[in-house]
């Protein structure tokens, strides 16, 4: 079960596409595509389910191969060495100084090497291009993919093009210059850095990490489910609350759990909560309407930031076959749930992965949490990659001469 043994399937037509090369989008559907509306024809990898049955016996097995036969990678050996995933997961007893009547656990992919979840993407797609001898790797991004992407290329000596927009946190684009990557910053939009990286495919040849534009993004991300899973002994929360810009993460971690649904290793998928700010809210607001609208996006939560879900059907599509959930919180809510989460658990999530804590605060709010149900919030950046974010959160206090008196005037 390696290379052979995966198909591209089209999320939208159904077609299914069967190759040992790169391919991005469905062929099929994404003649129509353009600038208003999500693209059409983003591929979804499927592997040989039955025959993997065959030959594992549970999901000890799948873990005890590194996962290869639900990766579209030859080897493991390819992937980069630094620890990509394997973050923690860290359980709650409380929250605000009550005890919960329900089990919390916060997955902090922070932890990851260039501190986000990006990079569980990033390796994916860099030991592809490893296996299929492609020197370049270019990628549109708000600025963690890139700032991933230049980080695992560097690890694994390829070259990396990152295009952003120009007012991309400092943070981040201070990691790609520093990785070693060619960082082209444009006086324009997200969506003009996707077009533009894909018109450099097509020029140059390069490959495509472009979220929901190439497939094993997805792939890549889905390994948090696994981990979900795995560090929760084997069992499957209840409910995951998701931040959600693009909607790929969100597609990621369903898919980790029905390639396990597909093994028969779990009988049932968690609810997904899929959080969205209020100021950015064009894969919520869409998910069950005919006609999709845009509404720009104003959020300071950067990351989440879009106009255009580029993985919007593919999402639309797990939500609605799996029952997920949607809802929306303002800037105020995720700047205080960042504050809180911070301060309570020493965890310090950038905005866009706050916004998924915030969606938690509000569930228990508004009791939507049964008792006994057991829930895990991801966190997918780290808030050191954000700090102009929380900035105006920030009360620093004024220096003092370093004197004990003065020490003690401060105190009082
Ligand atoms: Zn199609």
């Amino acid at each position: 079960m390696k290379s052979t043994g995966f198909i591209y399937k089209c999320t939208d037509c159904g077609k299914e596409y069967s190759t040992f090369g790169t391919l991005y989008l469905c062929p099929w559907c994404s003649t129509g595509n353009n600038k208003t509306a999500p693209p059409k024809g983003v591929l979804r990898i499927l592997y040989d389910f039955p025959e993997i049955r065959k030959k594992i016996t549970g999901f000890a097995d799948l873990q005890n191969n590194g996962f290869i036969s639900l990766l579209p990678v030859e080897n493991i050996s390819s992937l980069p060495r630094l620890r990509v995933g394997n973050t923690p997961l860290y359980q709650l007893s409380e929250l605000d100084g009550s005890r919960l009547p329900f089990s919390l656990r916060l997955k902090d992919d922070s932890q990851n090497p260039t501190w986000s979840l990006k990079d569980r993407a990033s390796a994916l797609v860099s030991a592809f291009a490893r296996e299929k001898k492609m020197g370049i790797i270019i990628t549109a991004s708000t600025g963690n993919a890139g700032s991933s992407l230049a980080g695992i290329c560097a690890s694994q000596k390829q070259k990396a093009v990152i295009i952003v927009p120009e007012k991309a946190p400092l943070a981040k684009l201070t990691q790609i210059i520093m990785y070693g990557a060619t960082l082209i910053p444009i006086k324009g939009t997200y969506d003009e850095a996707f077009d533009l990286s894909v018109k450099a495919t097509e020029e140059f040849g390069w490959y495509n990490r472009n979220t929901a534009f190439n497939p094993l993004t997805i792939e890549g991300k889905k390994t948090v489910s696994f981990e979900i899973f795995d560090q929760m002994g084997n069992l499957v929360p209840d409910r995951i609350f998701i931040s959600a810009g693009d909607g790929a993460i969100v597609s990621g971690v369903y898919k980790g759990f029905e390639d396990l649904l597909h093994l028969n290793i779990i009988d049932r998928m968690p609810v997904m909560v899929v959080v969205q700010s209020e100021k950015s809210d064009n894969l919520v607001r869409n998910i069950g309407k005919k006609e999709f609208t845009v509404i720009a996006s104003t959020t300071i939560a950067d990351s989440i930031s879009v106009d255009i879900p580029r993985n919007f059907y593919m999402a639309q599509h797990f939500v609605q076959k799996y029952g997920g959930e949607t809802l929306t919180v303002s800037d105020d809510e995720i700047l205080a749930a960042s504050r809180n989460l911070s301060g309570s658990t020493g965890l310090f999530a950038e905005p866009a992965a706050a916004t998924a804590f915030a969606g938690l605060l509000s569930y228990v709010k508004n009791d939507r949490i049964p008792s006994g149900s057991s829930n895990v919030v991801l966190l997918t950046g780290s808030g050191l990659k954000d700090l102009k974010a929380v900035g105006p959160m920030l009360n620093m206090p004024a220096s003092i001469k370093p004197d004990i008196s003065n020490l003690k005037k401060l105190l009082q």
